[in-house]
């Protein structure tokens, strides 16, 4: 059996080492989620409905030690891990009104009584990244367990611990054994294993979208149903008429939360000429502003990068003749750091084309309204977005124009548990949250009852 190290990004140092699973152990946890979940489906609607409330339960008397684990482990801000576990909680409390709540229809026939029933597909898998590796486990796993499923779940490999806890806790607020398990491995390995599996119904895949490629080109195999949530290159839009104060002084929220590390990143800044100057003279002060430094500082806005490989990868994209217009601080080390850095490339460079996934943006300016969604929409990406305005009317055409599945006017807010978020274009395939997501792991059944219209002769 092989181990992997777990490396804190801050420091380097080694936080704990994790048995990594092989494709053969996938089978046995494959067998008992199948078992977990005959039990699970068979619950009455109102007691799934409380195992869940007992789970978020048990998670929000946990969320202090889960948001150290998380610090520890992906170098988030402690301020940003205290809410990504509180929203584990929150996704969970509200998927735990789904079991009462998963309605069929009846449907208007000749001849009898055509009703449908949402059924449980029976054992999902979900494989995560290693940027928000809460969240993206928890909007998975509330509304596959309220549909009646067992998830089995393949953790990035830089960020299992999080993942592995919140197991425990399910298990410790009373799920059936084997209903929720964490299967701590490679992609290539663990994460192919359950994609190939017969009895593995669906695959939530969150991800690169070179990964998610060979995701669905591998479920195609067993036609097996697939949400990808994959990459985005977003474009936040501000254009003349806006609060220029309030669009820069949110511009670094936008892009370097999370340290950049976020598929909605507004990594693409689109502004209008006539108030580009002006726009970079307040963005300037905003960038610099950004407090860099210690996660488990109270202050700390941006933490490190996940790893010395992806510090390589985002260094990449700013070489030393990079057109830098100005950037922030960050610590020299140990640990993988990378400054706020804000670059004025041309509409063609590869930064402005290729998801970075680091604290390094492009502003470009545009012409008008028609140039700037031309712009937006020059992206193989269509995630999220921004549009910076004080017309309605310019807000509603250029959200309708714009190809991308979330998109905030005035706002960089792009998740929110009780709406639908997901991608166009190469950003994904289909949606999580929101009041439907349930559904996107049920298969729909008809039934058709033959009714004899003649009354029985007694
Ligand atoms: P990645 O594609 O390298 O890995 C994602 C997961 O897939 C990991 O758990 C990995 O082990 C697993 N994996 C790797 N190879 C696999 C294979 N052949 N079969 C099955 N699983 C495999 O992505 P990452 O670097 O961990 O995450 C960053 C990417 O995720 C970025 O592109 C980002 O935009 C994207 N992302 C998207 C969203 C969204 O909701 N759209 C959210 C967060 C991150």
């Amino acid at each position: 059996m092989s181990v992997f190290e777990v490396v804190n990004p801050a420091d380097e140092s080694v936080v704990t080492t994790v048995e990594e699973l092989e494709a053969e152990e996938v089978d046995a946890a494959v067998a008992k989620a199948q078992a977990a979940q005959r039990t699970w489906a068979a619950l009455a609607p109102a007691d799934r409905a409380g195992a869940l409330r007992d789970f978020a339960a048990h998670v929000d008397a946990h969320v202090e030690e889960l948001a150290a684990l998380e610090v520890a482990n992906a170098g988030h801000p402690i301020g940003q891990a205290r809410w990504e576990a509180g929203n584990v909680r929150d996704v969970l409390t509200y998927y735990s009104a789904a079991p009462e709540r998963l309605l069929g229809k009846q449907i208007p026939v000749a001849g009898g009584l055509d009703i449908t029933f949402e059924e449980p597909m029976g054992v999902v898998g979900i494989i995560t990244p290693w940027n928000f590796p809460m969240p993206i486990l928890g909007w998975g796993l509330g509304p596959a367990l309220a549909a009646g499923n067992a998830v089995l779940v393949k953790p990035a490999e830089w960020t299992p611990l999080t993942a592995m806890r919140i197991a425990e806790l399910g298990a410790e607020a009373g799920l059936p054994a084997g209903l929720f398990q964490v299967l701590p491995g490679k992609g290539s390995v663990v994460g192919e294993a359950l994609v190939d599996h017969p009895d593995v119904r669906k695959i939530v895949f969150t991800g690169s979208t070179e990964t998610g490629t060979r995701v669905m080109a591998r479920a195609a195999a067993h036609v097996k149903r697939v949400t990808l949530e994959l990459g985005g290159k977003s474009a936040n839009i501000v254009f003349a008429d806006s609060d220029l104060e309030q669009a820069a002084a949110s511009a670094p929220y936008g892009i370097f939360d999370n340290a950049g590390q976020d598929c909605c990143a507004r990594s693409r800044i689109l502004v209008q000429r006539s108030v580009y100057d002006r726009f970079m003279e307040l963005f300037e002060p905003a960038v610099s502003g950004v407090a860099v430094g210690d996660p488990n500082d109270e202050g700390t806005e941006m933490g490190p990068l996940v790893s010395e490989a992806h510090r390589e990868k985002v260094a990449s994209y700013v070489p030393d003749d990079a057109p830098v217009a100005f950037r922030g601080t960050a610590p020299d080390g140990p640990g993988w750091w990378f400054p706020p850095t804000v670059l004025t490339p041309s509409r063609d460079d590869a930064v402005v084309r290729e998801e970075v996934f680091g604290p390094v943006v492009a502003v470009l300016p545009f012409d008008d309204e028609a140039d700037a969604i031309t712009l937006a929409n020059d992206s193989a990406y269509g995630l999220s977005g921004s549009i910076w305005t004080r017309d309605l009317s310019r807000a509603v055409r250029v959200s309708r124009a714009v190809e991308a599945g979330n998109l905030s006017v005035n706002s960089h807010s792009s998740v929110r548990y009780s709406t639908p978020f997901g991608g166009f274009k190469q950003s994904g395939i289909g949606r999580e949250l929101g009041p439907d997501a349930p559904l996107q792991f049920t298969e729909t059944k008809n039934v058709f009852l033959a009714i004899d219209s003649t009354e029985s002769p007694s």
